[in-house]
Parts: C-alpha cells; structure tokens; sequence
C-alpha cells in the first residue's frame, strides 16, 4: 500500500492556506467541494502523496464534530489499494472494522472506505481505489 494523503481539520481553509501555502510553501492544485460528506477540500500535493485540509460546509459535517470535539490537527491517513472490495474483505478476516458498509465515493468520484479507529489503535484510516 501507498499513502495518497493525510486529512488534516481546519476550521477555515483560507487560514489554514496562510500557513500551509505562503509559510511552508506547498502549492495549492485544488479546492472542491464534496457534497454528501459536508466538506470542502484544498489539494495540497506532496511528492507522489498530498496533504488534503478538510473544513466543514454544515453543523452535521462529521469534521465538524471531530473540530469541537479535539480541535484542528490530522483527522485520517489514506491508503491507496488494487481492488477496495477485495481488501476490505480481507481487512474483515482480520478484524478490522469498517465504519460504512458500502464504500462510499470521495473527492474525484474515487472509491474510498473508511476503517474504524477503534481497531486500527486511534488513527482513522481511509482506503482508496487506485484508478488504473
Ligand atoms: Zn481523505
């Protein structure tokens, strides 16, 4: 597996680019919106990976709850994979637990799930779709 980003929650995507882009000088490639997860997105690409920051569009977003809940600061990993259904089957065999049943789909239409944190000691993990 490969990292593809990190989520970090930002409570507003503007402050967060004052650090990020005019301090630590990464280049902004994108700011979308993803509708159903209640998030916008800025595309901040790192080598072969990217930094994703994640702000809240709604009250019900759930990076909302994570914001007043533990304040700003990395929300997930992501993993890029082969085949999402065949991995998640075999993350299953092995325990693991999955917050969605059905993979969902994320930024760019791409396949993505997401692992509980309760089984992956603390750290939510999302697994991608690799597009061929
Ligand atoms: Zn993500």
């Amino acid at each position: 597996m490969r990292l593809d980003h990190i989520g970090i929650a930002v409570n507003s995507i503007e402050e967060a680019l004052k650090t990020y882009q005019s301090g630590l000088g990464f280049s902004l490639s994108d700011i979308a919106t993803v509708e159903h997860q209640k998030v916008r997105v800025a595309v901040l690409p790192l080598g072969e990976s990217r930094i994703e920051l994640l702000e809240p569009t709604d009250l019900i977003s759930p990076i909302r709850k994570f914001l007043d809940k533990r304040g700003e600061g990395i929300h997930h990993l992501c993993f890029k994979v082969r085949n999402l259904a065949e991995k998640l089957q075999q993350l299953e065999g092995a325990g693991l637990q999955r917050i969605d049943s059905i993979p969902c789909r994320g930024l760019e239409n791409r396949k993505i799930a997401f692992l509980h944190p309760k089984s992956t000691h603390g750290v939510l993990i999302e697994l991608v779709e690799e597009k061929l």
